[in-house]
């Protein structure tokens, strides 16, 4: 089943049980400055889960743009490096506000898993709250699942609240594909996917952290779509699925030859990666820049940089493959065709700045690893701020390289320095206001500062989690 033929199903499916289909909201969450970007289903409707009364339609159903590149939900590191995780993704979901409980989420869940995927029981394996019998006994008794294949887990894997403070709150309930990787044995995690996480609202955590029932429960899904793509086409890695491979098969990398296979397909799944989160933020007029969201995709098109340079491709990459996402994925997203020239220009322009100092920043690196401390293998941190002040290197990326040389990085110096450097900044800025372009760039600045007052630390430059 392609994936396109697996978003339609979904929506049918929900559709057909009563709920309103909702196009997939932007990235960039709207009148929301405490999320840099919509990481999940829920997020565009998160005021009804606080309101459920005001809810539009108690039954909705939608395809959600996330992005878990930067904030408290962030994949960046992972991607090419585990066969599951994405920059840019899609998340299919089933949200009620107050139309359905629990029995009914499990229920309807687990008949489009059986009926609509084909999946059998005998390679699924599904956790509930330790402390949740009802979501246990459903999944034992009615489901007919086998006690071996539901597993209890605490409220750090199965309990879901809004961030840490107040606000509705519940158990999940999540379901696994048994990937048989050889690799790892039934009991060890690595072997289980998890494509379905299954939230069930049902409390409101007071300020105190007691937790009352909520008067109007709610019910927020959420499942991977490329993850679902994998275990339907027989892959064990989300990027061999159809609309990845459209993006991989068409990088030609001339010095592919040089590297082992594994670091080859490390480096063009992580430009398929970043060539979609890139043209989708784009899309959305986010430009690269040095805080917040632009800094996030700076760092995303300069690893995509980093990454297509090591394969040998010294051009523009990411504008060069733009082609085969349009093929891949335009006709379910046409911004991407209607937006198409604006995003290869905002790319390019990056990509060709960033190339210029590519080199010299690697020579200077080459140099540490060369000629530098051989017994802590640890790049300093003042080399790591020159790197990123003058040759524009993101900390992750010197990181990333340093890695792949079997170094690592002294990331609390270079972060006092950043911190420094960002404090003589903001004093200049101060003194300098009555020039046009630095003005408009303290307003841009600024309304981040006052709209969070962490934005600096969460957000900025040397945001390296
Ligand atoms: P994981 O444990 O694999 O990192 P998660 O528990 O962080 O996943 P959830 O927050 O429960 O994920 O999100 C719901 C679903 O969204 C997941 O079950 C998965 O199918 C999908 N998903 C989450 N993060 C990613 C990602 N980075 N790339 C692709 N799909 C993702
Ligand atoms: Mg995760
Ligand atoms: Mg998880
Ligand atoms: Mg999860």
């Amino acid at each position: 089943m392609s994936a396109s033929e697996i978003r339609k199903r979904y929506l049918d499916y929900f559709v057909k049980h009563g709920h309103t289909r909702l196009p997939s909201a932007d990235i960039v969450p709207k009148n929301d400055s405490t999320l840099l970007f919509t990481n999940a289903g829920m997020v565009p409707l998160k005021q009804y889960f606080l309101s459920p009364a005001l809810a539009p339609h108690k039954m909705i159903t939608a395809v959600q743009k996330c992005v878990r590149a930067g904030g408290k939900h962030n994949d960046l590191d992972q991607v090419g490096y585990t066969p599951r995780h994405h920059t840019f993704f899609e998340m299919l979901g089933n949200f009620s506000f107050g139309a359905y409980d629990k029995r009914a989420t499990i229920h309807m869940a687990w008949r489009f898993i059986a009926e609509e995927l084909k999946l059998p029981k005998s390679m699924l394996r599904v956790t509930v709250l330790e402390t949740d019998d009802e979501a246990y006994d459903i999944w034992l008794n009615e489901i007919g699942f086998d006690e071996k294949r539901i597993v209890r887990l605490g409220p750090d894997d199965n309990f879901w609240s809004m961030g840490h403070g107040e606000g509705p709150c519940g158990p999940c309930s999540e379901v696994f594909w048994d990937t048989q990787d050889p690799r790892y044995s039934e009991d060890d995690e690595e072997r289980w996917l998890e494509f379905w996480n299954l939230v069930f609202m049902q409390y409101y955590r007071t300020n105190d952290g007691e937790l009352k029932p909520l008067d109007i429960p709610c019910i927020d899904t959420g499942m991977g779509l490329e993850r679902v793509a994998s275990i339907l086409q027989q892959k064990r890695n989300n990027f061999d699925t159809d609309e990845f491979q459209t993006i991989i098969q068409s990088i030609q990398a001339p010095n592919a030859g040089a590297l082992d296979s594994e670091s080859q397909l490390t480096y063009k799944r992580i430009l398929a990666d970043h060539l979609r989160a890139s043209a989708f933020l784009i899309a959305e007029g986010v430009y690269p820049s040095n805080t917040g969201r632009g800094y996030v995709l700076r760092r995303i098109i300069r690893r995509a940089v980093r990454a297509g340079r090591l394969l040998g491709i010294n051009a523009s990459v990411l504008s060069g493959l733009y082609p085969s996402l349009e093929a891949a994925m335009g006709s379910a997203y046409p911004e991407l065709i209607e937006r198409r020239d604006p995003i290869i220009s905002v790319i390019k322009a990056e990509e060709n700045a960033f190339l210029k100092t590519l080199d010299k920043g690697m020579a200077l690196l080459e140099d540490i690893f060369a000629n530098g401390d051989h017994e802590s293998k640890t790049v300093s941190g003042s080399d790591a701020f020159t790197l990123y002040d003058t040759h524009g290197f993101p900390v992750d990326l010197t990181q990333i390289i340093a890695r792949d040389n079997g170094w690592s990085v002294d990331v609390d110096e270079v972060d006092r320095l950043l911190t420094e450097s960002r404090e003589r900044n903001r004093s200049s800025w101060k003194s300098s206001a009555t020039s046009k372009s630095v003005a408009g760039e303290i307003n841009a600045v600024c309304t981040e500062w006052q709209d969070n007052p962490n934005a600096r630390s969460r957000f900025c430059g040397h945001d390296i989690n």
